[in-house]
């Protein structure tokens, strides 16, 4: 099942990509496991995802301790809300941290970081919808935010990640995905180089394929691998 959903996957990746004029291999697919037992994500790996995202540390590492365990390489992401007193975990076991929402936080992983001699990959979350509950760095703070983590020595920001309101209709979150694009575009014409923050992380279950439409390079999918 899970091999068969991923294959759909990939077939609606390139036709979205088909209409967007993108590679479809240059959209990654992390796969998001929360709830789902090891067992699944080795059935996700054997389909030819290395990209493995989870929401919480603390479920993260039991399922990765088992995965290493049996001899598997996966490049890991950290995609659920990050607390202060996780972040020493969190550094142990994610590649990419994809939720820093404040500069708070992302001294925190510097520090942990620095005391691991690691260079810690991370996204900045944004807020791309006025919705309350949601976590994430507001687009107009976004600039200033940046601009203060670029003296972090352990920490490097390798882009945006944003998650679009809940819709009845996937072209509702056009322009969420829009404006973590434009945003994208210039933090990097700020910082005269479009190599390292390269990274657009948006597009779930419900919007994948608009997300591929406004640029996303990064999809982070769940439900449309694990169910139905
Ligand atoms: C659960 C989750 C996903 C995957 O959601 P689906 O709609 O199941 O694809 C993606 N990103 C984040 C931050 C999540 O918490």
């Amino acid at each position: 099942m899970i091999k068969d959903n991923i294959l759909k996957i990939r077939e609606r990746i390139a036709l979205a990509c088909a209409k967007a004029g993108c590679q479809s291999h240059s959209v990654n697919i992390v796969a998001v496991s929360k709830g789902r037992p090891a067992e699944e994500i080795k059935e996700v790996i054997a389909a030819g995802i290395v990209d493995i995202g989870e929401n919480r540390v603390q479920e993260a590492l039991g399922k990765f301790y088992q995965l290493r365990a049996t001899g598997y390489r996966v490049r890991t992401h950290l995609v659920g809300h990050l607390q202060t007193n996780k972040v020493k975990e969190a550094v142990k076991i994610f590649d990419l941290i994809q939720s820093v929402d404040s500069l708070r936080l992302a001294q925190e992983i510097d520090k942990q970081a620095a005391r691991m001699n690691k260079l810690q990959d991370i996204l900045l979350e944004i807020k791309t919808s006025p919705e309350e509950s949601k976590f994430g760095i507001k687009p107009d703070a976004v600039i200033e935010v940046s601009a203060e983590m670029a003296g972090l020595k352990n920490v490097r920001v390798r882009g945006l990640m944003t998650i679009a309101p809940l819709a009845d209709d996937p072209q509702k979150a056009r322009p969420y995905f829009r404006m973590l694009r434009e945003l994208q575009n210039e933090l990097n014409d700020r910082r005269g180089s479009h190599d390292e923050l390269n990274i657009l992380s948006m597009g779930m279950t419900d919007d994948f394929e608009v997300a591929i439409e406004e640029g996303s390079n990064m999809l982070r999918l769940g439900r449309a691998i694990f169910e139905g």
